[in-house]
């Protein structure tokens, strides 16, 4: 048997590096300026620990470009380097100088910031360019040394004379690529991936008015100045301890991070952990609309403070990618897929623990002042819900805090509402009945009704809302959720009072036969039922199992594959202590008798938002006629 050494050519791999390694061109910027803020970062370590005595004093990183001479320059005043070390960190790929000094300086160094990993970034730059420089200055006492690459594997490296420490990066734009010429490109790209590093970043000047002094004659004119344009806040207040933060902090900070948003977020929830992984951040609550999809993909996600990436899917529970704000990691492994990532251990563990804080703060928002908390019950509740459905431990969690509001305003929480109703609101079989409606105007009537029944009506108007009922029941015993205008609400009713027909059960067979001659057997079930006189005459319901498993089927549940279209079916509850009713089965002419049925029923149908299109159309014209 033979055994041997894969022999990895460099010449080989090098094209490969630059073509592949990056799927998006424009990231060789930000890992310039991460190998320029790792220098600084270095250096400050070392004059922190007091291994040089160069001063460090207020370091900037500096982006120019030179159109004319197509060519972008990045200069740093960290720690340099010499020939030597140009040569063991440059000229050897996938070697990092970044996780060698972390390695060196392992136990005070592991909260530096420092950026770097793989040894691979510096290269990026040949994405965009054809031939690249470093003229650096090493903080040592050495000359300074320059080194030019033309995207080969061959290099030259020679003397300079450059004389302030640190390091300048030169990039000779490719042709293809001069949009990275453009001072605006460059503004934007800086803004995206460099707004909060921890080195402050200069890219040209700006004019700046100055404020008036408090006795300036009111036409004065304001003065401007010339000030560098620094891109960057070096220190966003995740970075801060919470404790050093007020509302207002807070408030600033969602605006520097969402500059167009004008509505304040509802609160916050700062994440700080170091342990078994480390990770900060501060999430927002905004105002939820009940499009859940618009408002995904606001979460911006850091390592070290450098942004990667707004898709946050895997890493942040889905239920919160509703939220706005940041999320810093050093643990996330970005370099792997999506789908590998969500079965990462670490990963998992900092989902969970996003779960468990976004709930605990709910929980506190609710136990402190909970009036505030029900008034914002309804721009939160689609994030809860969903939350609630969606994550097992989140549901446990919000049994203390989701609420449950009335038609009438009132906020219960389930164990609040199960003691109101456990008196008035139980069927036959001994369940609880929660009473609900999604519309307010459309289910007007039935909840009417319901409530000269003493009984309380839920106003239930979120999209997921039939899953998550559907969920409850399951896990909650001997509840069932039951909409007003469904028919199980006759259950409740007929048990308190059972009423008494004005009708002979001879009467009440021909009433049902001459409604079934007219009425479509397909769609309607007529069921003759003994009301108030004033009620209505007409009504239709809809078996509540079936609506809930359409409204399931439209808003996409898991398992709800392969039921088909459900046909529409309604039950026509015919009301035979109504005087109509009566004139109906006493009318003789069979023509007449079925203009009143059908014209009885399109107002039904009317009342539930059902009649539309040409019937609609024929209705009104047929009713004009009546009047006229
Ligand atoms: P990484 O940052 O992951 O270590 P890079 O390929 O980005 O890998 O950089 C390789 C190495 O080159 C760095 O670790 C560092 O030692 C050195 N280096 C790159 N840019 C600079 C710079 N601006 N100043 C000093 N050293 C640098
Ligand atoms: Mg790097």
């Amino acid at each position: 048997m033979a055994t041997g050494k894969i022999n990895v050519s460099v010449e080989n791999i090098f094209p490969l590096i630059k073509k592949f390694l990056y799927s998006d061109h424009e990231i060789f910027l930000r890992e310039l300026i991460s190998n320029a803020t790792d220098a600084t970062l270095k250096l400050k370590h070392l004059t922190d620990i007091g291994e040089t005595d160069v001063k460090y004093g207020n370091p900037v990183i500096e982006v120019k470009v030179d159109k004319e001479g197509k060519k972008l320059h990045v200069i740093d005043q960290g720690v340099g380097m010499t020939k030597e070390e140009v040569e063991k960190y440059i000229n050897e790929v996938a070697f990092s100088g970044a996780e060698e000094f972390l390695e060196k300086y392992k136990d005070s160094a592991k909260d530096s910031g420092i950026i770097g990993h793989f040894g691979l970034g510096f290269y990026s730059a040949f994405m965009v360019a054809n031939k690249v420089e470093i003229i650096t200055k090493s903080y040592k006492d050495e000359p300074a040394a320059h080194w030019v690459c033309e995207g080969t594997t061959e290099f030259t490296l020679g003397d300079s004379d450059k004389q302030e420490r640190g390091t300048e990066i030169i990039l000779h734009i490719n042709e293809e690529d001069e949009e990275f010429l453009e001072e605006n490109r460059i503004q934007e790209l800086l803004v995206k991936y460099n707004k909060f590093m921890p080195i402050p970043i200069k890219f040209g000047t700006k004019e700046e008015t100055l404020p008036l002094p408090e006795d300036a004659p009111e036409d004065a004119e304001a003065e401007t100045k010339t000030v560098d344009n620094i891109i960057n806040n070096p220190e966003p207040a995740w970075t801060k301890q919470p404790t050093d933060l007020e509302d207002k902090d807070y408030k600033s900070f969602y605006r520097e991070l969402y500059p167009m948003q004008f509505e304040e977020p509802l609160f916050h929830i700062h994440l700080n952990v170091d342990y078994p992984f480390n990770l900060t951040g501060i999430l927002y609550f905004p105002k939820m609309t009940q499009d859940m999809n618009i408002q995904k993909d606001k979460i911006q996600l850091y390592q070290n403070q450098v942004y990667v990436t707004d898709n946050v899917e895997g890493i942040v529970p889905e239920f919160l990618t509703m939220l706005r704000g940041v999320i810093d990691s050093p643990d996330i492994p970005l370099n792997v897929s999506r789908s590998y990532l969500q079965a990462d251990g670490a990963v998992k563990k900092i989902s969970s623990y996003i779960t468990r804080k976004v709930a605990d703060k709910l929980k506190s928002l609710f136990n402190n002042n909970r009036e505030d908390f029900e008034q914002k019950w309804n721009d939160i509740k689609i994030v809860i819900e969903y939350g609630m459905l969606s994550e097992d431990k989140f549901y446990e969690k919000a049994q203390k805090f989701a609420l449950y509001p009335t038609v009438e305003n009132e906020y219960f929480t389930f164990e609040e509402l199960q003691e109101k109703i456990k008196d008035n609101q139980t069927d036959k079989d001994g369940n609880l009945v929660v009473l609900y409606a999604s519309n307010k105007d459309e289910q007007h009537s039935y909840i009417e009704a319901a409530k000269a029944k003493a009984y309380k009506v839920l106003l239930l108007d979120s999209p997921i809302i039939s899953h998550l009922l559907q969920k409850m029941e399951g896990e909650k015993e001997k509840i069932t959720f039951v909409r007003v205008d469904s028919d199980q609400v006759d259950n409740l009713i007929k048990k308190d009072e059972e009423k008494i027909s004005k009708l002979s059960e001879e009467e009440k067979e021909k009433l049902k036969e001459d409604f079934e001659k007219v009425i479509p057997k397909e769609k309607y079930t007529v069921q003759l039922e003994a009301m108030d006189s004033d009620a209505a005459p007409l009504l239709i319901t809809q078996p509540e199992f079936m609506r809930r498993m359409k409204e399931m089927q439209q808003t996409g549940g898991g398992g709800m594959f392969g039921m088909g279209n459900m046909p529409e079916m309604y039950n026509l509850v015919v009301n035979t202590n109504h005087p109509l009713i009566s004139d109906i089965l006493n009318t003789k002419t069979e023509k007449k008798q079925e203009r009143l049925i059908k014209h009885s029923l399109d107002l039904a149908r009317l009342s539930q938002n059902l009649l539309k299109g040409e019937e609609l159309t024929n209705f009104v014209k047929r009713s004009f006629d009546m009047v006229k």
